[in-house]
């Protein structure tokens, strides 16, 4: 990797495959660890379709249950959560012991009501999944029918998701053709999300780097090329793809698909091969540490 340690002031990781391995609901142990070392040198923060809640669980449980004692009081000044697929902001609040909103961006109600949306897609997609009634306050997602299984066929899941993808840009470009004006739809691989267009992931990283210019003293290029950007789903439709676009942080992708941007860097062996999902992750992370 062509970056030295200090290139990069902060991070920034997409948490389903590229935190976890593709179809895994958690991280490993060995993932939980180099957070937390790379939390005692800078700001983190996961950018991911998933809801606060859904983090805390998946996500937050396993990192502090790596956690000693003494890294606790900068671990917990150095988490930042970008829920919603960057939709809303939080800083972790030690002494509530809770993440605190630091940003949220509305629904856009002038393209259409976000319920009656999600009772036109529920219907459109249900063949192949169903929206998720739970607890996202901004976006609207639809997870697959196998959301509810325990250890579902993993390649299944992206299909289904894939066809949900298509269906989900049909019926917008029904609702108006210029739909991408209002909405982002990204599909993670696992679901599909649609998001207020000025509250993606990318929004995500400059809002980050503006929280802590203004609250932490620190300092950024303007394009906030101090923070690295980690993620799996780049590719045009994906989850990531405004994240890892370069318009705001320095991108990384670990993901099977290395779409054709020439500013997104992969992380490879030394052999020259691409090492993908959480184990190229963990390399990226080990070159900060
Ligand atoms: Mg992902």
């Amino acid at each position: 990797m062509d970056f030295k340690v200090g290139d990069f002031k902060a991070a920034m990781f997409d948490f389903d495959g590229t935190l976890t391995e593709k179809g895994h609901n958690t991280p490993s142990r060995e993932i939980a660890d180099a957070l937390v070392k790379l939390s005692q040198k800078m700001p983190i923060g996961f950018c991911t379709g998933r809801q606060l809640e859904s983090f805390e669980r998946r996500a937050l449980a396993h990192l502090l249950a790596e956690v000693n004692e003494a890294e606790k009081p900068r671990f917990m000044e150095n988490l930042y959560l970008f829920a919603e697929n960057g939709a809303i902001g939080y800083d972790f609040n030690a002494v509530a012991g809770d993440f605190e909103e630091i940003y949220r961006i509305e629904w856009p109600k002038e393209f259409i009501e976000r319920e009656k949306l999600r009772t036109i897609l529920n219907e459109a997609v249900k063949e192949h999944g169903e929206i998720l009634y739970n607890a996202h306050e901004i976006v609207v997602v639809m997870g697959t029918k196998f959301y509810y299984e325990d250890k579902p066929a993993i390649d299944k899941v992206y299909e289904l998701a894939g066809k949900i993808y298509e269906i989900t840009l049909e019926v917008l470009a029904k609702i108006n053709p210029d739909y991408g004006k209002y909405v982002h739809v990204g599909n993670s691989g696992i679901g599909v999300i649609v998001s207020p267009a000025n509250g993606d992931k990318d929004a995500a990283v400059e809002k980050f780097g503006q929280f802590l210019t203004k609250n932490r003293g620190m300092e950024f290029d303007s394009r906030y090329s101090e923070i690295l950007t980690v993620g799996d789903s780049a590719q045009v439709g994906g989850n990531d793809f405004y994240f890892l676009s370069g318009r705001f942080g320095t991108p990384y992708s670990v993901g099977e698909i290395l779409p054709n941007n020439p500013l997104i860097q992969s992380v490879k062996n030394e052999n020259g091969e691409r090492i993908l999902h959480a184990g190229g992750t963990l390399k990226l992370i080990s070159g900060l540490l």
